[in-house]
């Protein structure tokens, strides 16, 4: 029996090319294409973009934005395992398809990308924070990608997402909200992967800004947060005392210095982090 793309079904694929999944490489797989392809339209315009894919594992993802019209796939894969099968999804879409095997974390695939580059990805949890740090800090903004489709576990998604207030509100939100719009896209139960994870999964969209929500250097505003929530039930005025005398500057923003790090929303934190800057300076 034959998929919607033609190809045989994911379970077909995973049995033909003995994909056990392996615990220590975070492999829990999407197997049902028409939630891969409902995922891959989350993406944004496939047709107009380059997607960077991490991750592709059997190519359930892969597929999907393949189906939905990607102009071009690259796709990084750390398991020798999988590239044979990667590879027989690049000879279904001639020309559409570049299959890298590598590790994500130390390989660049930039030279194979052509702008507007949109990132989508079926990672493991760890590894997918690390890189969405990355994508959020590079050397110079805006960034290579022009938006990121992400799988997280639910508890990392609504940090990405959370206001100041919420619960999950910390430095992850601000990292990810002050140079982009992160949205919650959908919301995916243990049993929507094989083999189920213990825990509930979301996709992220986050869309990049044209440049970041307020004014601040990103070294120093992440020093600022970085102590800030070190310390979250402290008071300001200490948990900031490693960056030197931060009362006058807490003042001279509107912070009060006995105010938390979880009561202090992003435009506040840049304004203090101008304010940090402008004394080293
Ligand atoms: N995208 C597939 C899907 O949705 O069914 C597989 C998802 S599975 C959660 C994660 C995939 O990432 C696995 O195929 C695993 O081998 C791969 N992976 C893990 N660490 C990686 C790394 N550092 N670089 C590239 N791929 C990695």
């Amino acid at each position: 029996m034959s998929s919607p793309d033609g190809m045989p079904p994911l379970s077909a694929v995973i049995r033909a090319h003995d994909l056990a999944a392996k615990k220590e490489l975070g492999q829990n797989f999407l197997l049902d294409l028409n939630l891969t392809s409902k995922i891959a339209r989350m993406a944004g315009d496939l047709p107009g973009s380059d997607i960077l894919e991490v991750g592709p594992g059997p190519g359930g993802l892969t597929r999907g934005l393949l189906m939905e019209g990607a102009r071009r796939v690259v796709a990084v894969e750390k398991d020798r395992r999988c590239i044979a099968a990667l590879e027989e999804v690049a000879a279904h879409y001639p020309g559409r398809l570049t299959v890298i095997e590598g590790d994500a974390l130390q390989i660049d695939p930039l030279e194979h990308l052509t702008p507007p580059i949109r990132i989508a990805a079926n990672l493991p949890y760890n590894v997918g924070t690390e890189l969405l740090t990355r994508w959020l800090t590079p050397p110079s903004w805006p960034p290579f990608w022009t938006s990121m489709t992400l799988m997280f576990q639910k508890e990392v998604a609504l940090r990405i997402t959370a206001k100041v207030g919420d619960d999950h509100y910390g430095r992850l939100a601000i990292l990810c909200q002050w140079r982009s719009d992160p949205r919650i896209v959908m919301h995916l139960p243990p049993e929507a992967f094989t083999p189920p994870p213990k825990v509930h999964s979301a996709v992220v969209h986050l869309k990049a800004l044209a440049q970041p929500r307020f004014p601040a250097d990103a070294k120093v505003l992440s020093r600022v947060v970085a102590q800030a929530f070190g310390q979250r039930r402290k008071m300001l005025r200490s948990s900031l005392k490693p960056l030197g005398d931060v009362e006058p500057l807490l003042e001279q923003v509107g912070i009060p210095p006995t105010a938390r790090a979880e009561e202090i929303g992003l435009e506040a934190f840049c304004a203090l982090a101008r304010a940090v800057a402008a004394r080293q300076t």
